[in-house]
């Protein structure tokens, strides 16, 4: 069903599907909110790359059993907009044009979540972080859309 979207959504070019098991991501599903647009603000805001490398965002799946039709449903409606999927408790799902791009984005989005998880370990809040604004002037010199339901004020 993934596939069948993305085919569409990208006029054919998304040929790959990727799904894994990633620890960090998957610890983070039991400590922050399962909501696309917090998973994304704080997985942007652990490396600059991060907004660059997927800057359509992350959806994020509450728990569902897994290999069934609902669970299909539901994240096949999240990858009409986004490249990136979370299964709370699960794992994630990428979609790429081809298998290098594609293994990148899952790497860059599970770095991401392993530096959250450190961070998180350190203190529970941040002395200094990546701004709004820091979001929107990187999104101008790198040429990339952020959407502003994830640059919202804390
Ligand atoms: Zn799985």
């Amino acid at each position: 069903m993934n596939h069948e979207v993305k085919k569409a959504a990208s006029n054919g070019a998304h040929r790959v599907i990727y799904h894994a098991h990633t620890t960090n991501v998957i610890a983070l599903t039991f400590v922050l909110p399962l909501k696309d647009e917090v998973f994304t603000r704080e997985l942007w805001e652990m490396a600059t790359e991060c907004p660059v490398v997927f800057p359509s965002g992350i959806g994020v799946v509450g728990w569902m059993v897994p290999g069934g039709r609902d669970i299909a449903v539901a994240t096949s409606e999240l990858m009409k907009q986004y490249d990136v999927a979370i299964w709370a408790h699960h794992g994630m799902f990428c979609s790429g044009e081809d298998f290098d791009l594609t293994f990148g984005l899952m790497h860059t989005v599970e770095k991401s979540a392993e530096i959250l998880v450190k961070m998180l370990s350190m203190r529970p809040n941040k002395l200094q972080t990546i701004t709004p604004q820091n979001f929107r002037d990187l999104a101008v010199d790198f040429k990339v859309t952020l959407p502003e339901k994830f640059l919202y004020e804390k």
